[in-house]
């Protein structure tokens, strides 16, 4: 069985792509094959894994069906952890697809087959609430929300919710928040602690892994690899480590989306 999740927010900045690189990186140590989907016309998931799509292969001509998905998976240099690259032909398809029948499904439908090979589907979504993002949520089992911790850090999260449960009212019944993962937590600061106290009195369903703020994190794209494979001794590499853990420990748990 494979699970499809979305990592998702329609704020940028907030460690999407980086928790869906680091996140897919820890759950393929601990043994799991995953595969992260770059739905993002900015394509930093592919770059931070310094991947580049062949001319026509990218996860624009999946959802096209220029492509099948045989032919966008490429290995990302770590063991059992592939990736369907982006580039920024991407943001066409939200103009391009507008008009298409089934125009929701894209991704959803070009997934399917995918089950017999992966323990896990990381979606990475772009900052907005378009037809990319719906169509990720639709394709996804459960939805995680980063949420970074800083000042109006809770901001757009209602409306954001409210986007999940239009979703799965009208679109993927079956759709699960996951739960939301603080990023970038610097304890030195009280605003932290502030924000990560005020989303969890919001949203009880908050991993308790905290992703901690770390120079590491941020340099490790840049040599085109996921934290664990950068600095492994890391506090956000063993952070997400522990993510990956609680994750497998609670599979099945997720709760439904609020109303
Ligand atoms: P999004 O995909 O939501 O736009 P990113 O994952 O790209 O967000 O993160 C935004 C920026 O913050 C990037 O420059 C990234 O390297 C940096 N970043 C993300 N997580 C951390 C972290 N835990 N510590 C330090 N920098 C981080
Ligand atoms: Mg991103």
């Amino acid at each position: 069985m494979t699970t499809a999740i979305a990592v998702a927010n329609q704020k940028g900045g907030v460690g999407k792509t980086t928790t869906t690189i680091n996140l897919g990186a820890a759950l393929a140590r601990l043994g799991h094959g995953v595969l992260i989907v770059d739905f993002d016309p900015q394509a930093n998931a592919s770059a931070s894994l310094n991947v580049r799509p062949e001319p026509g292969r990218s996860s624009y001509d999946l959802v096209l069906g220029h492509a099948t998905l045989l032919e966008v998976v490429v290995p990302s240099g770590q063991e059992m952890l592939s990736i369907i690259p982006a580039t920024s032909d991407l943001a066409g398809a939200e103009i391009e697809l507008a008009a298409a029948l089934g125009r929701e499904f894209r991704l959803k439908t070009a997934l399917e087959g995918v089950a017999m090979s992966y323990n896990f589907v990381l979606i990475d979504c772009p900052p907005s609430v378009g037809l990319l993002t719906v169509n990720a949520l639709t394709a996804a089992h459960e939805v995680i929300i980063p949420v970074q911790c800083e000042y109006l850090a809770l901001e757009g999260l209602g409306q954001f919710t409210n986007t999940l449960e239009l979703v799965r009212r009208n679109l993927n019944r079956g759709l699960r928040l996951r739960g939301l993962l603080l990023t970038m937590y610097d304890r030195r600061t009280t605003l932290s602690q502030q924000v990560a106290d005020e989303v969890r009195r919001h949203f009880p369903n908050t991993f308790r892994a905290v992703i901690p703020r770390s120079v590491r994190a941020a340099e490790a794209p840049s040599h085109g690899l996921p934290i664990q494979a950068y600095d492994p001794s890391s506090p956000a590499a063993i952070a997400y480590g522990e993510l990956a853990e609680e994750m497998l420990r609670k599979e099945g748990e997720a709760m439904e989306v609020a109303p």
